[in-house]
């Protein structure tokens, strides 16, 4: 380890005095923006290390390390720093700065950091560097996805991103719930969840061997069978669930869907919760309960960033005719969500309300309402939570004809225990059901629906052994993440988007 002697950047905190204790120290002893931030400047000698956002009249240097939006003001004294020097500090250059914090001068900010050292840790050749000290379309960041983190806007999404997937961790631990990791390759599709990438080592120049009837023959594959990437670790959850009682996955999932939407990925982030001794009710409640929870952790510890996203969306938003604009800013939708219920409604009341709407009537679907037993598309779906309940609202009791086998029949022979949860500018942003747990009635709709029972002799080995009822669901992070920051394309909620044409980065 490299060790050098310097004086503690952080030994005056506690005294007050110019003291200077000298001892090793390593290179990284550093203290964040966001907590200098917190402390009330009054000569204090501290050492940042971040990356030039602006060097504005050869003296301030708007410092930026990640922590926060707020950069740390670096005040560089005239005549005090080589000229050479000076000409290195250029946008998005690295620099290790030691100095004094001081109470500011300027508008603007708390506190300046005078500088007494600066190195450049990484030059940054201003000519070359691919983005400019201005605002960017986010389809332009997109394309410079491996540095769109430093700008304020992606800097705050991921910021908010993780504080959800901790609060996701936080809130099911809280619960007792075993985090459970279902495997990545799979050899079933037993869901019919979505168009599978299919996984596979035999050559792909036609030499693979092949059966009698000319298809692959898999069994020379190296699992010794046709595998492919998971669309939802929900039937193994449930092995886990049917032990444990309760487990959630936090995971990949991988979707092959041509649907080139701003809410669909090919490569996605789902958490599926999976609880035994659990109905359809207790299901809908513990989704409910987990998504306030979430969005209530984000608006405490990340206010700054949430703040800061909800302006930008009102920013965003003004260059859409009044129609188009959201009724409530961003916070205020977040805190109606926290302080109101989702609203519960039936399929078959759903069917109802859009068959009776003035925008059915007057032939504004572009899908028409044909009727019961349709499958709801997404403007339908819109409709419900943004025209007509302005809330979220848990959709339940699902025709069985357009949902999964693995789906509780309830007793009026023709619907389901099924249940989506929609989120306003997001439409389904949850999908879940109670599982049939009797093993006469699943097996009866697997060959219904021609699903091979041999496939899943494991998954029904659960409802032989000590059969429980039992729930679950799977809400889609992503789409949880948007929700939350507001940014209304899903690819600008994943650090590197997969989607159809596109694996850069
Ligand atoms: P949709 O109708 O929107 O395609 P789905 O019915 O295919 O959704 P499920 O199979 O129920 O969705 O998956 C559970 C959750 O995973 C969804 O509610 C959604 O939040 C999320 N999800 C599904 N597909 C995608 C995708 N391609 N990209 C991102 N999230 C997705
Ligand atoms: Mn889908």
């Amino acid at each position: 380890m490299v060790t050098k002697m310097l004086p503690d950047p952080l030994a005056d905190f506690t005294t007050h005095s110019p003291s200077v204790s000298l001892r090793f120290i390593m290179f990284n002893q550093r203290i964040k923006v966001s907590e200098l931030l917190k402390l009330d400047p009054n000569g204090q000698s501290v050492t940042v290390m971040g990356w030039v956002r602006t060097f504005r009249n050869n003296q301030f240097i708007a410092l930026n390390d990640g922590s926060t939006n707020t950069n740390i003001q670096v005040v560089v004294e005239l005549g005090k720093f080589d000229d050479a020097l000076l000409k290195r500090i250029t946008t998005s250059a690295s620099l290790k700065v030691t100095g004094v914090i001081e109470p500011s001068l300027g508008k603007g900010q708390k506190m300046d950091l005078k500088a007494t050292a600066i190195e450049i840790l990484g030059d940054s050749d201003a000519e070359k560097y691919p983005l400019q000290p201005k605002k960017h379309s986010l389809e332009f960041l997109r394309e410079k996805a491996h540095l769109r983190f430093r700008t304020n806007t992606f800097g705050a999404v991921f910021r908010v991103r993780h504080a959800l997937a901790f609060a996701v961790h936080k809130f099911f631990n809280e619960k007792g719930f075993v985090y459970m990791h279902t495997p990545i390759i799979t050899a079933s599709d037993a869901e019919g969840a979505g168009e599978m990438f299919r996984v596979t080592t035999l050559p792909m120049d036609g030499t693979a061997p092949k059966n009698e009837d000319g298809s692959i023959n898999h069994k020379e594959d190296f699992f010794g069978r046709s595998t492919n990437l998971t669309v939802s670790g929900q039937l193994e959850g449930e092995l886990g669930a049917t032990a444990f009682g309760e487990i959630y996955t936090f995971g990949p999932t991988f979707r092959a869907e041509n649907s080139n939407t701003a809410r669909h990925l090919a490569e996605f982030w789902m958490i599926e919760p999976e609880m035994a001794f659990c109905d359809l009710e207790d299901n809908m409640n513990l989704a409910e309960e987990f998504i306030q929870y979430i969005i209530r952790y984000a608006m405490e510890n990340n206010r700054e960033d949430l703040e800061f996203l909800a302006t930008r969306l009102e920013e965003e938003e003004k260059q859409l005719p009044q129609d188009k604009r959201s009724e409530l800013g961003l916070i205020e939708k977040l805190e109606f969500v926290l302080n109101n219920q989702f609203e519960r409604i039936t399929y078959t009341e759903a069917i109802d309300i859009l068959r009776e709407s003035n925008h059915n009537k007057k032939k504004k679907f572009q899908y028409e309402i044909t009727g019961w037993g349709m499958d709801l598309q997404s403007e339908h779906e819109r409709y419900l939570v943004e025209k007509h309940f302005k809330k979220p609202v848990i959709l339940s009791n699902y025709p069985a004809a357009i949902k999964a086998f693995y789906m509780r029949q309830n007793e009026d022979g023709k619907t389901v225990a099924a249940m989506d949860i929609l989120a306003p500018g997001i439409g389904e942003i949850v999908g879940g059901s109670q599982r049939e747990e009797r093993l006469d009635r699943l097996t009866a709709r697997m060959k219904e629906m021609q699903i091979p029972e041999e496939e899943l002799w494991w998954y029904l080995d659960t409802r032989r052994f000590g059969t429980v009822p039992h729930a679950g669901f799977g809400l889609g992070f992503e789409r949880m993440v948007q929700f939350v920051t507001g940014m209304s394309n899903i690819r600008d909620v994943i650090a590197f988007p997969r989607t159809p044409g596109s694996a850069e980065f």
